[in-house]
């Protein structure tokens, strides 16, 4: 329960206070300052991104440093900011909205894609507004213990909130698979995702209860309705608190399989916690949440990933932590901030193919990896894999890393294993040829289901017939399973308790969640046999739909773990 802060639709509305008229010329000079700093900025992004990738994509800023100093935008601010006496970066804010308002209506697709370049001008220069030292904001919202209701928030924006602050959010856009939501899981905070005209229909200001479980915002609730939720949380906290009392408890099945049960891993402050949560390690590190992250000071070098990375290697250890190499780009964070969006962001420059066409960035990575890998049990895999040659071109690079760090008498496990993310259908198709490369596989089901059902993982308008269970996602996922090396599952799918069985049925060797879901995945397979996952995997290899899967998995489950729902 908390208030709800309603976000306007593009980025966080400043803070706004009335100014007295004699105040206009301060509020005027910290804006040029503001605009002076976000210039240089801008200047120094686009020579970085020259250097990069040349000219052409570095223009993109020109078009940033024109709007800047737009002459119709400073004009309606300086119209504006008198009749409103209001501070200058409330009224900047609004002129800027309604501008994009505009741009947004128009009937050229150029020109409404110009928008997310206008927006990032804005939020820039509000960045770089410093707050003027004789105001005090008198209608500031209320920032505390807020519920936070956004049009939309990018893994960035859920990156950088403040969890002191933010109870939870909620999104008029977005879908439980992407990486938004991903992202929430790994932070604890509640989130309920595609919320049609929710910026339009609520107030800030309203009590509202977020109920992240079931999916459900209830803004002005009955004080029926709060006393309902009130016991409804202190029994799921208690139910979690028995579960996570079984952390030591090893994830073997009735019949003696074992099951990796490994974490998924996003963020430094989840490393202390990790051997906590009775985790076998870490199968997922998604690193670039730490390469590129928001903070602005630009990608770390080797030395720093080294550090990072061996920190987290130590915290495991002696459990194996598996680094997936960057992966960015799709609905992630993107490798060069603000160049010129993709139309197809999912199928275009993402995971192993950046990495692949940055050979210099990509071997900092794999350096600093082999290195941490001395200090304990490390494991690396790439993302995106989409045949053979990606596979063959990333181990060719590793083998040079390796060279390197014995020339400079450097030490790293020889025996480091190599594995590939299964994510896209060609890999999995190759996959018995694949194997003959690498160690073991990862399935990404999020990406794996959106490529196979082509069902865009991001997109709310599709969600409802995004399903792990396509028979086709299924299938592509036992012919991985069948391909002689070791397998794990680290997307969203296996913290589905209904399709547990189903995946150990199949043959996972390992299940790699998020760490609030592993006390109930390791309940789960201590509670399954074995054989009898694998009887009912066979019948739903020959089931027609996703639905009859899922009720076969779903049923196993019900008799074999009805405690657990
Ligand atoms: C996946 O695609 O299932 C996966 C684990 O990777 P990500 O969600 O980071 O794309
Ligand atoms: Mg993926």
């Amino acid at each position: 329960m908390g208030m709800l802060r309603v976000e306007a639709r593009d980025c966080a509305a400043p803070p706004m206070w009335t100014i007295k008229a004699e105040e206009i010329p301060a509020e005027w000079e910290r804006f040029e300052t503001a605009l002076t700093k976000t210039e240089e900025e801008l200047m120094s992004l686009k020579q970085r991104v020259e250097k990069i990738s040349g000219a052409t994509e570095a223009a993109i800023f020109d078009a940033h440093l024109l709007f800047l100093r737009d002459r119709t935008i400073l004009g309606k601010l300086n119209k504006e900011l008198p009749s409103r006496l209001q501070n200058i970066e409330s009224v900047y804010y609004a002129v800027v909205q309604n501008f994009m308002e505009v741009m947004r209506a128009v009937d050229d697709p150029y020109l409404r894609s110009r928008v997310l370049d206008i927006r990032d001008v804005l939020q820039r220069v509000l960045r770089n507004l410093k707050p003027a030292t004789n105001a005090a904001p008198q209608k500031q919202e209320p920032v505390d213990s807020c519920i936070l209701a956004a049009y939309e928030l990018t893994p960035g924006d859920t990156a950088d909130l403040d969890k002191s602050r933010v109870l939870g959010f909620v999104t008029e856009t977005g879908s439980t698979m992407s990486h938004t939501a991903i992202l929430a899981r790994s932070l604890g905070l509640p989130a309920v995702v595609a919320v049609p005209r929710l910026v339009i229909d609520s107030r800030s200001g309203s009590p509202a209860i977020l109920d992240g479980y079931d999916g459900i915002l209830i803004i002005n609730p009955s004080a029926e309705t709060r006393k309902k939720y009130n016991t409804l949380r202190a029994e799921r906290e208690k139910a979690y608190r028995e579960l996570v009392r079984m952390r030591d408890l090893p994830t073997d099945t009735l019949d003696g399989r074992h099951i990796r049960l490994a974490a998924n891993v996003e963020f430094a402050h989840e490393f202390k916690s990790i051997r906590e949560s009775g985790a076998e390690g870490v199968g997922l590190y998604r690193t670039e949440f730490f390469l590129l992250g928001s903070d602005g000071r630009g990608m770390p070098d080797e030395e720093a990933q080294y550090e990072h990375y061996r920190r987290l290697v130590e915290a495991c250890s002696p459990h194996e932590v598996i680094f997936r190499t960057l992966d960015a780009g799709g609905d992630k964070l993107p490798f060069e901030p603000l160049v010129e969006k993709e139309d197809n962001p999912a199928l275009g420059w993402r995971g192993i193919r950046v990495s692949l066409s940055r050979p210099e960035i990509f071997k900092q990575q794999l350096r600093a990896v082999l290195r941490a890998s001395a200090h304990g049990h490390a494991g690396i895999m790439f993302p995106m894999v989409s045949g053979i040659t990606e596979v063959r071109g990333a181990l060719k690079l590793l083998e040079e890393c390796r060279e390197e760090l014995r020339e400079r008498g450097q030490t790293f496990d020889e025996k480091m294993r190599v594995g590939i993310m299964i994510e896209v259908p060609g890999a999995a198709m190759m996959a018995d040829v694949l194997a003959h490369y690498v160690d073991f596989f990862s399935i990404g089901t999020n990406d794996l289901t959106q490529y196979t059902i082509a069902v865009d993982r991001v997109n709310y308008r599709v969600a409802s017939i995004f399903r792990v269970t396509h028979p086709g996602v299924v299938r592509l996922m036992a012919r991985t399973m069948q391909a002689g090396v070791p397998t794990a599952i680290c997307g969203e799918m296996g913290g589905d308790i209904s399709l547990v069985p189903l995946l150990v049925g199949m043959g996972a060797t390992e299940i790699s969640v998020g760490a609030h879901l592993l006390p109930v995945v390791r309940v789960a397979i201590r509670h399954l046999s074995y054989e009898e996952c694998r009887a009912m995997a066979q019948k739903a290899l020959q089931a027609e739909d996703s639905a009859t899967i899922r009720s076969l998995s779903h049923s196993l489950a019900l008799k074999s773990y009805p405690q657990l729902f």
